[in-house]
């Protein structure tokens, strides 16, 4: 018997109806902003999107709306259960090199009284902050972070999800080395501005999810991407004042995929210039 509800249908229009709300509240009346989430991605998408102030013209397929949507659930889970908890209890999650240092002081009886003493006051300090913006008025940037954890120092946390077959590529036996700019610059853009909000940085931090096994993995990324952030972004500001950047892989676009992706494609329209790196054999 034929399926009596159009459940895909349902679910794509409700996917649109929060994917519009979500645009109105975030993005309509900032347009003139880079997104910080941009960074390392196409210098012509950027162009197009901030400069010329274009809606987004093509719509991703059904499919990746859907695996979209699960990475925004799965973000959602996180912050929330990060909201429910108060802050003693984000305390026992806090493995910080502050805790090290508390657990290994000399025990006597000043130490002990110093030691108690760190220990409500940390308390007492620690707090998370759940997709905050950020504004980086010199750059033409802002954004919203995914997780920011503040007591005596200052650590951000960015939730990413990935299929099998890019976690294979980043972390499998066979992994490739790792050419994108792109999360690391993210993560050096949110610095600035929690850097700018909360009057330090101390750590940023890749939370990976595997969305077909759940397994998990957190990397590190190295304060120098702040200050690789800040020269990128001044250089797309000094690129886009010269107009719209020419086609040109690396740059525009970033990467093979990322025009398969595009909302503004058929703006672009890339595809000569595709077909003459496919000939020279750089496009494959
Ligand atoms: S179609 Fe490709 S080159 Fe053009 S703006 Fe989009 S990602 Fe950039």
């Amino acid at each position: 018997m034929k399926s009596p509800f159009d459940l895909d249908k349902m679910y794509i229009d409700f996917i649109d109806k929060k994917n519009d709300e979500n645009y109105q509240e975030r993005y309509v009346g900032n347009e003139g902003w880079y997104k910080a989430s941009s960074a390392g991605f196409c210098s012509r998408k950027m162009y197009y999107e901030t400069i010329m102030k274009l809606k987004p013209v093509d719509q991703p397929n059904n499919s990746s709306k859907m695996k979209m949507r699960l990475g925004t659930i799965f973000h959602d889970e996180i912050q929330g259960a990060l909201k429910s908890l108060n802050s003693s209890e984000l305390y026992i999650y806090n493995k910080s090199i502050d805790n090290v240092y508390i657990d290994n002081v000399s025990i006597d009886n000043v130490s002990i009284n110093n030691k108690e003493k760190t220990i409500t006051d940390s308390k007492k300090e620690m707090k998370v902050h759940v997709e905050g913006n950020i504004q980086i008025d010199d750059l033409n940037v802002r954004g919203h972070y995914d997780i920011v954890f503040e007591g005596s120092k200052v650590y951000l946390y960015d939730l990413k999800t990935i299929g099998s077959y890019p976690w294979r590529l980043k972390f499998g036996r066979d992994k490739k080395p790792d050419n994108s700019r792109a999360y690391p610059l993210q993560l050096g853009t949110y610095a600035i501005g929690i850097e700018e909000m909360f009057g330090r940085i101390d750590g940023m931090y890749l939370y990976y999810y595997n969305k077909d096994t759940s397994v998990t993995k957190t990397i590190e990324v190295p304060m120098i991407e702040k200050s690789k952030a800040y020269m990128y972004w001044d250089k797309i500001n000094e690129e886009h004042a010269k107009g719209l950047p020419k086609l040109e892989l690396g740059q525009s676009p970033e990467q093979q995929w990322a025009c398969g992706y595009c909302p503004f494609k058929s703006v672009c329209k890339p595809d000569d210039y595709i077909k003459e790196q496919k000939s020279k054999g750089v496009w494959f």
